[in-house]
C-alpha cells in the first residue's frame, strides 16, 4: 500500500489528511526531511504560500521537496500549495521561492477584493459525476502555462485546476467540501506511480 504525506508546516493540514483517508489513503504528516523520504506522494495544502516557503527553509526542506519532484514523486497543492508547485510567481514578495515543478506563472490572491472568497461550481477535466464546488479563498489563478501543462479547469477565463505528469494543482480547496474525488485522483496518481 502507498503511503500519502501531508506538508505539515502551516495549513489546513488536518482536512487534507480527513479527505485523503476518507479516499483510502495512508497519510503521514511531513515535517521532517526524513519523514518526506518514506512517503510516495505529497499533498502541499492550502494555508499562507509566504509563511510554507519560510517554515520550508527553516526545517531543511525546500531543497529536498525540490528534489523529490523533481525524481518524479507525485504532488497535489491546494491554493497556496498550487502556488508553491508553480515555477514562478507573477510578483513574488521579496524573497519568496517555490518549489516548482509545474511549468506555469501563478498571480497570488488573483480574484480581487470583492471575490477574495467565493464558492463556485467547477468542472475538473478527468473526475466524473458533476462539477466540483470550488471553494476560493484568497486564491491565485494560473497566468499562463507551458506547453506540457493539462488545464483541467477554468473559472472566470482563468485556469484554476492544472496537471503536469504527476503533480496535480487547485486554485481551491476540495479538502473543506466533504467531497472527496480530487483525493481520490491524487491517490489514484501515486498508485500509479508506485507502480
Ligand atoms: N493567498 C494565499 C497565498 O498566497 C493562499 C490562500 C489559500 O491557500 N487559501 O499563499
Amino acid at each position: 500500500a502507498v503511503t500519502v504525506g501531508v506538508l505539515a508546516l502551516q495549513g489546513d493540514v488536518r482536512e487534507h489528511r480527513a479527505a485523503l483517508e476518507a479516499a483510502g489513503a495512508t497519510v503521514r504528516e511531513v515535517r521532517r526531511p526524513q519523514e518526506l523520504a518514506e512517503v510516495d506522494g505529497l499533498v502541499i495544502p492550502g494555508g499562507e504560500s509566504t509563511t510554507i516557503h519560510k517554515l520550508a527553509v527553516a526545517f531543511d526542506l525546500l531543497e529536498p521537496l525540490r528534489e523529490r519532484v523533481r525524481a518524479g514523486m507525485p504532488a497535489y497543492g491546494s491554493c497556496a500549495g498550487m502556488i508553491m508547485l508553480a515555477d514562478k510567481i507573477l510578483d513574488p514578495r521579496s524573497g519568496q521561492e517555490t518549489i516548482g515543478g509545474i511549468d506555469m506563472i501563478v498571480r497570488r490572491n488573483a480574484f480581487g477584493r470583492q471575490n477574495e472568497s467565493f464558492e463556485a461550481p467547477v468542472e475538473i477535466a478527468g473526475v466524473e459525476g458533476g462539477p466540483v464546488e470550488g471553494v476560493f479563498i484568497r486564491a491565485p489563478w494560473v497566468e499562463s502555462t507551458g506547453a506540457d501543462v493539462e488545464v483541467l479547469a477554468v473559472h472566470d477565463g482563468h485556469p484554476v485546476a492544472v496537471r503536469q505528469g504527476r503533480l496535480l494543482a487547485t486554485a481551491f480547496h476540495p479538502e473543506l467540501t466533504g467531497d472527496h474525488r480530487v483525493h481520490r485522483l491524487f491517490a489514484a496518481m501515486v498508485r500509479a506511480a508506485a507502480g
